[in-house]
């Protein structure tokens, strides 16, 4: 009898791929970020991208992230989790989670909050403290929504997609742990020193 197929994506690797794949549509060319809604049951509901409003020319707004606010691309671009919000096929995604390839701004925050999204898996974080993910930190914690690092996989594990050939192979690494330095050792050559 043959056996099932040991390596594969587990249920968080498969929906953040997906959120990583959408982010490749997006017309950015600073940060390409994707969404990807799943309900209670696991089952998909949502796939969004950050661009431009549908019927909004992305050839004559700016793409720009300084200068004159109007001449940014901030008053104009849509987040990829409004888009993912925006686009379910499913009227009640209450209780569902929220895969982001990039921690959630306070404006998102809000929309995932009032969608009755109660978890918010992401991938990436801008380092140190951005006014937009603390105020949304801060919204989605009073809120009661879980925030989750996204828990990259203990070896090295990697989608490759070929469009010429119209395959994927799924490359893994055999290293099952990364091996950590002993702490207690440490401590123990410390304590010289400070003796
Ligand atoms: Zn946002």
């Amino acid at each position: 009898m043959s056996k099932p197929r040991e390596d594969y994506l587990s249920w968080d690797e498969y929906f953040m791929s997906i959120a990583l794949l959408s982010s490749q549509r997006s017309k950015d060319p600073a940060t390409q970020v994707g969404a990807c809604i799943i309900n209670k049951k696991q089952r998909i509901v949502g796939i969004g991208y950050n661009g431009l409003p549908h019927g909004c020319s992305d050839k004559e707004l700016p793409w720009g992230k300084t200068g004159d606010w109007m001449e940014t691309k901030y008053p104009y671009v849509c987040h990829a989790e409004m888009n993912a919000i925006l686009n379910k096929n499913q009227a009640d995604i209450d209780g569902g989670t929220i895969f982001t390839t990039l921690y959630p701004c306070n404006e998102c925050a809000k929309l995932i909050i009032q969608s009755g999204i109660s978890k918010v898996v992401y991938a990436n974080k801008k380092p140190g403290s951005v006014p937009a993910f603390d105020a949304s930190e801060r919204l989605l914690k009073m809120a009661g929504v879980i925030i989750s690092k996204f828990d990259p996989p203990a070896s090295e594990k990697s989608l490759k997609i070929d469009l010429n050939t119209g395959s994927i192979s799924l490359d893994s690494s055999q290293q099952k742990s990364i091996s950590k330095p002993n702490p207690l050792q440490n401590i123990s050559n410390d304590s010289k020193i400070i003796a």
